[in-house]
């Protein structure tokens, strides 16, 4: 009986009665907001399947940037912000146009490693991914010398670069994935297990393209990158949605691309080198780079280059005494849309990611249009485009509407909890600022505890919006659900987690169910909101810890206000 068209509100009551009949020891928990809001967990749970029901239907096409779905998502959010009594946060406009470019490389594109004793012609999707971020029709690269840069880092502060003592100037480098902390679990190499920045793919191709590379490619492997090979060749075929920059993005390396493990364990074996032994030298700081002896790459790609206007959606509520400074929650709107080639069900609804987070803002402009006004101001900002390299946020953050130095603090929502309650809550990239008291004092509140969060290697704290945030400064607070339930245990949790990442993250099947349990993701809620109305009624600003490498743009940020 239970199918998309059909109101929530069963499944609601239902699950609300599962749960007050399962444990006694939630009762102390049943109105762990309260005195906070008027409203109570279950309206704020209802709230968000009313939502979450509508943005991850059929209808809105999977949300993608620049497309029918945008249209549909961004009218409805206009709509529930205006009917809230929300104003527009850019100036009388609900809107901030983020001019994108989506760029088709054609699938045909076929990637040749050739050398004296090693010819092979790679495949596109199954064996390799190439693109370039460059907005041309047509970027080759022929005859380009191989050479493996290790994991392609320099990094001055840690004594660490890959590319000392040689010059790549128009050659191919081939690079490891994540970094030598995560290769050695050492906790005094890099962050240990934990990424950092320089694990990161763009940062990967940032560097190659700083050293002068012609192209880069990124040796594939599902542990340190977190994820499969399909997320990269789904991810990477179709349009990519990239900024529209004056210098066509020249700057970038020709072509960035991904090797599958056995594709590049084939061209090491061809090069006469040991894949294995040379990784394992790669987390060495005594590393230096290897040609792949006399291997070339030649490859030839087509783009077709299409410039189009999408939108950030800015609403607020202005404070009352110093509505120039703001406390800015963020989660994106979009999704991966609809991939025409897939057989059966082809749309990504991105029920969990982001309809989760998009309707936890609507939550939150409800929450906070029953409150007296704030002193600081409260803004509502659900960015376009992340799922193509987080480009609205970071479009906002080089384009601010609020000034930079008086944003008080970023709240960042992406993927909400959908499996109930939970004893924890977890803090992404947690010791990088003050938000973490903010988020330990309201969590206590509801009797719960921080954690710091489960596979730090993912690198997650730069693989959402508030990293954009990050970037210019602004302490940003990403905490994710917990694993800890309340009802069924940690190792159920983190189960109902692991099984997300595998089935149903970045794939069709992120479905919204009207029997999800968003008690939890509601709880969560009234942290945020009791963090955010904390903010707004003090006149400090709050920093990043000692040590932070965002710490120094904050400092000096602070001198302008
Ligand atoms: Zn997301």
């Amino acid at each position: 009986m239970r199918n998309l068209k059909f109101s929530g509100l069963l499944a609601i009551v239902a699950t609300v009665l599962a749960a007050c009949g399962a444990e006694p020891h939630m009762e102390a928990l049943d109105n762990p907001q309260s005195g906070l809001s008027t409203l109570d967990t279950t309206e704020v749970e209802a709230i968000l399947h009313q939502h979450i029901a509508v943005l991850a239907s059929d209808e809105y096409e999977g949300r993608a940037p620049a497309t029918p779905g945008e249209e549909k998502t961004i009218s409805y959010l206009q709509r529930e912000f205006s009917a809230l009594g929300i104003q527009p946060g850019n100036g009388d406009s609900y809107f901030q146009s983020v001019s994108v470019t989506e760029t088709t490389t054609a699938s045909d594109a076929v990637l040749m490693l050739e050398g004296s004793d090693y010819q092979v012609a790679l495949s596109y999707g199954d064996q390799m991914m190439v693109s370039s971020q460059q907005q041309i029709p047509a970027i080759s690269v022929l005859d380009s010398e191989l050479i493996f840069v290790g994991y392609g880092v320099v990094a001055p502060e840690r004594s660490w670069n890959d590319y000392a003592g040689i010059d790549v100037t128009d050659k191919t480098v081939v690079i490891l994935v994540n970094d030598p902390g995560y290769a050695t679990q050492d906790p005094n190499i890099f962050n240990g297990n934990a990424m950092t920045y320089y694990g990161r793919w763009t940062y990967k191709y940032e560097e190659a393209a700083r050293q002068g590379a012609a192209a880069a490619l990124i040796v594939h492997e599902t542990g340190p990158a977190g994820y499969g090979w399909e997320v990269v060749s789904s991810s990477w075929s179709g349009p990519q949605i990239g900024l529209q920059a004056a210098n066509l993005n020249l700057d970038k390396v020709d072509i960035e691309g991904w090797l599958t493990l056995d594709s590049a364990q084939a061209l090491f074996a061809g090069a006469g080198l040991s894949y294995q032994q040379l990784k394992a030298a790669a987390a060495d700081p005594g590393f230096s780079a290897v040609a792949m002896s006399d291997i070339t790459a030649s490859v030839s790609i087509s783009n077709s280059v299409r410039v189009s206007q999408s939108q950030n959606l800015i609403a607020m509520i202005p404070g009352s005494q110093r509505p120039e400074e703001t406390i800015i929650y963020t989660g994106h709107w979009d999704h991966l849309g609809v991939n025409l080639e897939l057989p059966g069900d082809n749309i990504y609804n991105g029920a969990a990611d982001n309809a989760t987070g998009t309707a936890a803002l609507l939550a939150l402009a409800k929450l906070h249009a029953a409150e007296p006004a704030p002193a600081r101001s409260i803004v509502f900002l659900a960015v376009t485009a992340e799922e193509s390299g987080l480009l609205g946020s970071r479009w906002y953050s080089e384009n601010p509407v609020f000034p930079l130095e008086k944003t008080v603090a970023n709240i960042n929502m992406d993927n909400l909890n959908t499996f109930g309650p939970m004893r924890d809550i977890v803090v992404v990239g947690d010791g990088s600022s003050e938000m973490e008291n903010y988020l330990k004092e309201a969590a206590d509140k509801q009797n719960r505890y921080l954690t710091a969060e489960p596979n730090p290697e993912r690198g997650y704290y730069y693989r959402s919006d508030h990293f954009n945030f990050a970037k210019v400064g602004v302490p940003a607070l990403y905490a994710a659900s917990g694993e800890d339930s309340r009802e069924h245990g940690r190792e159920w949790g983190a189960e109902q987690a692991q099984e997300y990442t595998d089935n149903r993250y970045h794939a069709p099947s992120d479905e919204y169910d009207p029997d999800w349990d968003l008690s939890g993701a509601a709880q969560d809620i009234f942290i945020y909101f009791d963090i955010a109305n904390k903010l707004s009624q003090e006149t400090t600003f709050p920093n990043w810890f000692e040590g932070n490498e965002f710490k120094a743009i904050r400092d000096a940020s602070a001198s302008a206000r």
